[in-house]
């Protein structure tokens, strides 16, 4: 690039008009395919920048929370309805809403704290590495070729959104936030798919639960995946499953409700048992502490 035209791309992006803490963070605000977007407007006035802005915060918020509620809506249901296919019982949609709309409400106030955390979280990352963000920039642009969309597109790709943006979760380990908002989404939905599985369960009165078979390779996942197990202690033969599904972040375990106790399900546990004992001895230190960071997490979150 000539200097004329490294000259004119600094001031392309110094004028962006986004100068303030609050602009920042409203920028910020759209979780997805934001820095694209950034980069559209980049070059309009300072007035169509705050609007635009403005409407992304509305839409954003809107977006990701009504998302969420219909997502956690479509998720309960399955839990309600893979309970009652085990007793047979009437699967309606217009039950499950009369019965659970509140319910499921309640549960996505969660969700609806967390997008704006996360929102709050991705713009006082930004701001604070604002400054850096600028120099870096004036740095790129000299060292780079090619055309000034590009460089600007594989500038905010590079600088801001991989290294100044990012969320910090609760035990301080930062995301990129199209990953963290995914997880999260996942997660919830597991969480409240097997929360109203239990509601349901209590309802007809099970009480053994199976967890799912992934093929799993999660040390702690390895404990419970395909075992049989006492949800409430009504059945003394089997364990009392001692932590929820979800078991973390993203796991894709579930439990599914069983009718009733038969012998092989303890036959079934002692091979799967003997199977983990072996392979367990096998398991990195750093492994084993990960299983403990889980288990802390699954207490925080999954209480029963
Ligand atoms: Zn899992």
């Amino acid at each position: 690039m000539s200097e004329k035209e490294v000259k004119k791309a600094i001031k392309n992006f110094n004028n962006r008009s986004l100068t303030n803490e609050q602009e920042i963070m409203l920028l910020v605000n759209r979780i997805d395919k934001w820095e694209l977007e950034f980069l559209d407007i980049a070059g309009k006035s300072e007035s169509q920048t705050r609007q635009a802005i403005n409407e992304w915060l509305n839409e954003g918020e809107f977006i990701y929370g009504d998302g969420m509620i219909q997502s956690n809506s479509m998720a309960g249901f399955g839990g309600y309805g893979i309970t009652r296919s085990v007793v047979n019982a009437r699967i309606s949609l217009k039950d499950y809403k009369e019965a659970y709309s509140k319910r499921i409400l309640n549960l996505s106030n969660r969700d609806l704290t967390q997008a704006r955390l996360l929102r709050n979280s991705l713009a006082f990352s930004l701001r604070d590495k604002w400054q850096e963000v600028y120099a870096k920039y004036d740095q790129y642009i000299k060292q780079s070729t090619g055309s000034l969309g590009q460089i600007k597109r594989d500038f905010m790709k590079k600088a801001v959104y991989q290294d100044a943006v990012f969320f910090v979760d609760s035990i301080g380990r930062q995301w990129r936030p199209t990953a963290y908002s995914e997880m999260w989404a996942r997660t919830r939905s597991r969480e409240i798919e097997d929360d109203l599985s239990t509601d349901e369960m209590g309802e007809f009165g099970l009480d053994i639960v199976k967890i799912n078979n992934v093929s799993t390779t999660t040390p702690i996942c390895l404990q419970y995946e395909g075992k049989y197990f006492s949800l409430n202690g009504a059945t003394p033969e089997l364990p009392i499953l001692d932590m929820l599904p979800p078991f973390h972040p993203n796991c894709r375990h579930r439990k599914f409700p069983v009718r009733e106790f038969k012998s092989n399900q303890l036959t079934v546990n002692s091979n799967i048992d003997k199977r983990v004992s072996t392979l367990s001895k096998s398991w990195s230190k750093a492994e084993k502490e990960n299983v403990n960071k889980q288990k802390l997490w699954n207490n925080k979150n999954r209480t029963k």
